[in-house]
C-alpha cells in the first residue's frame, strides 16, 4: 500500500468509529475469513491476491463461466482458472462462492465536480459513489482541466481514492474564442480553433470535447484533432451540422441523441415560434419531441445509422440523464437520494433556469409522454445501430436532473436493456466497448489474463438482475434464508418464504487496490450526514 492513500484513508475512515457506523447487514456481506486467507484491506493492494471460486463474466458478450480462481498480481491479473497445487499462499482472499466477477465498468461520459453552481462538493463524494457503482474508469468530457489533470494524477498513483481518469476537455475553445465568439461562433477564426486544440494536447488532455459548430468549424477542428492525435465527443446541439456531419468529418463518438435525429428530417425542427433555445424548459421539452416529429424520415434515419457505423463512429447515449423528463417523480423519490443525496446536489436540482438541466418548472404529464414516446423511438435507434455492427458505450453523466453519480450509470444499464439488448451485451457495451473508446481495449475490459486488474466483485448475478449493481442494493426472495430465484416453485403460505436485501458490489478492485463497497457507502453517508449538519 501506498503511504499516501494509507493517510487518506485514515482521514476519511475516522479510524474505529467507522466500524461501529457500518451496517450490521453490510459488514454480514463481506467475505468472512476463511482458513488460509484473510480478506483485503481496503485500499491497500496485496502482493498477490486470491479470488476464489468466482463465477466469471468476461466482458465480451461470451456467457459466463466458472468457478474459477482469479490471481492478482502488480495490478494485473495473473491467472484465471484453477489454483495450481503448491501455487505460493496467496496475502489476501476474496471468497467469492455465489458472487460473480466482471470487468471494472468504463462511465465513458461524466463530469468530475467538485462544486455545483459555485457551492463546494466534495469530489470524494463523487468518486466513492462511481467506485461503488462499479466504474474504476471514466471519461471525463468537462470540467476544470487544471484539477482534472491533478486528480487524473493522483488516481493513476492511488493517492486518490477514485477510479481511473481520462480527460476530454471542452476549454479548448475558451482558450481560443472570446466570450463573444463562443456565443457567435461564427465569428471565430479557423486559426483560433486550431490553435485551441493544438494547446490542449500540450496541456496533456486525453481527448476532446465538441459542441456548437458550423460545418467550416467542425471540418477545422476534426482534422486538427486527427493531427494531433486526439480522440473526439461530440455533444451536438439543433444546429447547421448534424450527426451526418460529425460522421462524414470524422468524430470518434457521439454524446446523447442530439443531432441523429436532426439528421433525419425531412426539413428542419419544428419549433413554434416563440422557441427560445437558451430557455431550458423549451429546449429540454423540445429535444423529446424530435423523434417524433411527422417529418422524421425513418429511411433517413437508418441511413444516419449506417453512415455512422461506415465511419466507426461510437455512440454514447447516456439516456439515463433524460429519464427524469419521461419520469419525474420517480426520478425525484428514488429511496437512496434520503441518505446519499449531497445538500449541495440538492439544491443545485431545485428548479432555477440559470442552473443546467434544473427545468422543471410545471412540467406536465404532456411532456412526460411525449419523452417516453421519443425514448422508444431512440431505443429503437439504438437497437439498430448495434444490430449492424454499431459500437455502444455506457456513460452517466450524472450530477443534473435528479441523476446521482454512479446510480446514474447503473440505471443506464437497466435502460439499455429495455432498449432491447441482453444484459451480457449490456456489460459489454459498458467493459469492451467503453475500452475501444478509449483506446485501452488492450489492457482494459476483460477479465483476461495479463490485463488491468480492475475487477467488481458482485453479490448476486448482474445477468439474472442488472440492478444488483446498484449500491442499494436490491430485494431478493429467500427460502430458508438462501436466495432463490423470484420464479423457482414457491409455496404461497410457506413461513419460510422471506423477502430479504441483497445484491451490490462487495468489492471494485481498480488495478489492483480492491475498495469495500459498504465502506465506501459509509463514508458517503458520513459526507452527507455531515453537510447537511453544517447547513451546506
Ligand atoms: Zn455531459
Amino acid at each position: 500500500m501506498r503511504a499516501g492513500s494509507l493517510r487518506m484513508w485514515l482521514r476519511w475512515c475516522g479510524g474505529a468509529a467507522l466500524a461501529l457506523l457500518i451496517a450490521p447487514g453490510l459488514m454480514a456481506q463481506q467475505s468472512a475469513p476463511r482458513a488460509g486467507g484473510k480478506p483485503p484491506v481496503h485500499g491497500q493492494a496485496a502482493a498477490r491476491l486470491l479470488i476464489r471460486n468466482a463465477m466469471v463474466i468476461y466482458g465480451n458478450g461470451k456467457p459466463a463461466f466458472g468457478p474459477v480462481d482469479i490471481l492478482v498480481r502488480d495490478g494485473l491479473i495473473a491467472r484465471v482458472g484453477t489454483t495450481p497445487a503448491g501455487d505460493p499462499a496467496p496475502d489476501a482472499i476474496i471468497d467469492a462462492t455465489g458472487k460473480y466477477v466482471l470487468p471494472g465498468l468504463i462511465n465513458s461520459h461524466m463530469h468530475l465536480q467538485d462544486e455545483r453552481g459555485g457551492r463546494p462538493q466534495p469530489l470524494q463524494y463523487e468518486m466513492n459513489l462511481y467506485l461503488a457503482s462499479g466504474a474504476t474508469t471514466v471519461r471525463d468530457v468537462g470540467s476544470d482541466i487544471e484539477k482534472a489533470k491533478r486528480w487524473r494524477a493522483e488516481s493513476a498513483a492511488h493517492t486518490l481514492v477514485a477510479p481511473r481518469i481520462l480527460v476530454y476537455t471542452p476549454q479548448w475553445r475558451t482558450r481560443s474564442l472570446s466570450a463573444a465568439d463562443l456565443l457567435a461562433p461564427a465569428g471565430a477564426s479557423l486559426e483560433a480553433l486550431r490553435e485551441g486544440i493544438r494547446w490542449a494536447k500540450q496541456q496533456g488532455a486525453d481527448g476532446l470535447k465538441f459542441f456548437g459548430m458550423d460545418r467550416d468549424q467542425l471540418e477545422v477542428s476534426l482534422d486538427e484533432a486527427r493531427k494531433q492525435g486526439l480522440r473526439t465527443a461530440a455533444h451536438i446541439a439543433v444546429e447547421e451540422t448534424t450527426a451526418r456531419d460529425y460522421a462524414e468529418l470524422g468524430v470518434t463518438s457521439i454524446e446523447h441523441f442530439y443531432g441523429v435525429a436532426d439528421a433525419a428530417l425531412d426539413g428542419i425542427q419544428d419549433f413554434p415560434p416563440d422557441h427560445n433555445a437558451n430557455n431550458e424548459i423549451h429546449r429540454f421539452g423540445r429535444a423529446g419531441e424530435l423523434y417524433l416529429q411527422k417529418n422524421l424520415n425513418r429511411e433517413k434515419l437508418s441511413q444516419v445509422l449506417d453512415l455512422m457505423i461506415e465511419k466507426q463512429v461510437i455512440w454514447c447515449p447516456t439516456m439515463d440523464a433524460y429519464i427524469a423528463s419521461r419520469d419525474l417523480i420517480r426520478s425525484q423519490n428514488v429511496p437512496w437520494l434520503k441518505d446519499y443525496l449531497h445538500p449541495t446536489l440538492e439544491w443545485y436540482w431545485k428548479p432555477d433556469l440559470l442552473k443546467h438541466g434544473s427545468y422543471f418548472f410545471g412540467w406536465t404529464n404532456t411532456q412526460e409522454v411525449r419523452w417516453k414516446k421519443d425514448i422508444q423511438v431512440w431505443m429503437e435507434a439504438l437497437r439498430e445501430f448495434a444490430n449492424k455492427g454499431g459500437l455502444i458505450t455506457t456513460g452517466d453523466d450524472a450530477g443534473f436532473i435528479y441523476n446521482l453519480y454512479g446510480f446514474g450509470l447503473v440505471r443506464e444499464l437497466e435502460l439499455l436493456e429495455e432498449a432491447g439488448f441482453h444484459p451480457l451485451e449490456v456489460l459489454a457495451h459498458a467493459t469492451v466497448n467503453g475500452a475501444k473508446l478509449i483506446g485501452m481495449e488492450d489492457r482494459l475490459g476483460r477479465v483476461r489474463q495479463g490485463f488491468v486488474a480492475d475487477l467488481l466483485v458482485v453479490n448476486g448475478n448482474p445477468l439474472d438482475n442488472l440492478r444488483v449493481l446498484n449500491p442499494y442494493g436490491v430485494d431478493v426472495v429467500k427460502v430458508g434464508g438462501k436466495v432463490v430465484s423470484n420464479y423457482s416453485a414457491l409455496v404461497p403460505g410457506d413461513p419460510a418464504i422471506e423477502v430479504g436485501r441483497g445484491g451490490g458490489i462487495e468489492w471494485t478492485i481498480k488495478e489492483g487496490v480492491p475498495y469495500h463497497v459498504p465502506r465506501l457507502m459509509e463514508e458517503v453517508k458520513e459526507m452527507v450526514t455531515r453537510a447537511r449538519a453544517a447547513g451546506k
